[in-house]
């Protein structure tokens, strides 16, 4: 029995997805469920879907109205965070669509958390199209070399870190806030030497926890 208590969802859909959620003063959008990335530490690949007491499998990716509904006024929240057990970009239509929307709607600040593979998964830079809509990238770095990163992440092939730093070069020529993270506690994982690669990069680092949102 989980010791967490389950949390009122901002909106559900009929199959009881959630969608949108609030917490720490955010509205967090959760799009897919779909990842390129296959990583060990997370809890999906574990069969656990619940975060911070919230039940992110979705059984149907919300299109732009749903995700709105589910949303309501964003005008309050101090970001809109498109974060969930997926990766946001692979629907980025989707998203750029939505973030449009709701800043139209008063969004104050939108971010994307991201595993930075958008690039090499369109064949293209797609950080200027974020950059219109988009404030800040959480880039998840998660290791401070490649060997360590394709054995946490398992990416489907090789040359995934390569793109991801280069990511990393393009998204800052377009987006102002930039930020690296790292989980503390894998294996083999230097958070010092993941903050010193965020340093070269010349954009901000944070130490994330394990299934703790942010
Ligand atoms: S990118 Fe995030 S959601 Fe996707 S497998 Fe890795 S930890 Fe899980």
């Amino acid at each position: 029995m989980s010791g967490i208590t389950r949390q009122q969802p901002v909106s559900e859909t009929a199959d009881t997805d959630v969608i949108a959620y609030r917490l720490h003063g955010n509205v967090y959008l959760n799009i897919t469920s779909r990842c390129t990335l296959r990583c060990r530490f997370c809890p999906k690949f574990n069969r656990e879907w619940e975060v911070q007491g919230y039940l992110l499998r979705l059984h149907q990716e919300p299109d732009v109205p749903t995700i709105l509904d589910a949303v309501g006024d964003p005008a309050n929240d101090r970001e809109v965070v498109f974060c969930g057990l997926g990766e946001p970009t692979l629907r980025l239509e989707t998203l750029l669509e939505s973030a449009a929307a709701l800043r139209e709607r008063g969004a104050k600040r939108i971010r994307v958390n991201t595993d930075g593979l958008a690039n090499w998964r369109a064949g293209r830079d797609v950080t200027p199209e974020l950059a219109q809509h988009v404030d800040a990238l959480s880039i998840s770095l998660n290791a401070q070399n490649e060997a360590l990163y394709d054995r946490h992440c398992r990416p489907p092939e090789t040359g995934a870190w390569p793109e991801l730093l280069e990511f990393v070069l393009c998204a800052r020529e377009h987006i102002a806030d930039i930020t690296l993270t790292a989980i503390d506690g894998l294996p083999g994982v230097d958070i010092d030497a993941c903050a010193d690669l965020a340093n070269r990069f010349n954009v901000k680092f944070r130490r994330r926890v394990l299934d703790e949102v942010g």
